[in-house]
């Protein structure tokens, strides 16, 4: 299936390093790059999940942009602020940058789910945002999130997509391209489909 992945492309002018290469990588924020934890809203309880700065740093070999897109219904359910949010992501800036890894925009949907916005995943507002801001082609991205909203999303901008899961015996209807453990397992899978691998 992996050599299926149609969009991601090989440049030639890269060296003997050369990799299946993306123009982004779209990811999703909690449960992914941080722990999940429902309406967070506290720095303090931020916590980044396993293996996601080696991840991050070897996505960043296979792709130009490392971008999140993340929903924060809290926002709009009334469960915490957008200052809240601002702050969960600066936190999150900050310890990724202390090991090394620069993410290069952080989207967000503040949204209730019945507000009918256009930037609430699967809708794809953020990616176009993205898109438009750092002059990429959304079917050059790939999408990694570990709930099927985000394969969803990548469907719906014709990305290639990966699912994070730790139980993916559980998840044998998804319609991602990829599923891996990890950020870190989703990025080997997603170098290993060069022609140099
Ligand atoms: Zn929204």
């Amino acid at each position: 299936m992996p050599n299926q992945l149609p969009r991601a492309r090989f440049r030639p002018d890269q060296t003997s390093f050369s990799k299946v290469t993306f123009d982004a990588v779209l990811l999703d924020r909690d449960g992914t790059i941080i722990r999940h934890v429902p309406y967070l809203s506290d720095p303090a309880q931020v916590e980044l999940e396993d293996h996601a700065v080696e991840g991050l740093k070897a996505l960043a070999n296979v792709a130009d942009y490392l971008i999140v897109c993340s929903n924060q219904s809290a926002v709009g359910r009334g469960f915490c602020s957008i200052t809240d949010v601002e702050a969960v992501n600066f936190k999150i800036v900050e310890l990724l940058a202390f090991a090394g890894v620069t993410l290069d925009k952080i989207y967000y949907c503040p949204h209730h789910p019945n507000d009918g916005c256009e930037c609430r995943k699967p809708k794809t507002k953020m990616a176009h945002w993205a898109a438009e801001l750092f002059s990429f082609d959304l079917t050059s991205t790939v999408v990694i999130g570990d709930s099927e909203s985000d394969v969803v999303f990548g469907k719906n901008i014709r990305a290639a997509s990966v699912l994070i899961s730790k139980e993916p015996e559980n998840n044998l209807s998804t319609r991602a391209d990829l599923v891996a453990s990890d950020l870190l397992q989703a990025a080997r899978l997603l170098g290993d489909l060069g022609p140099n691998a």
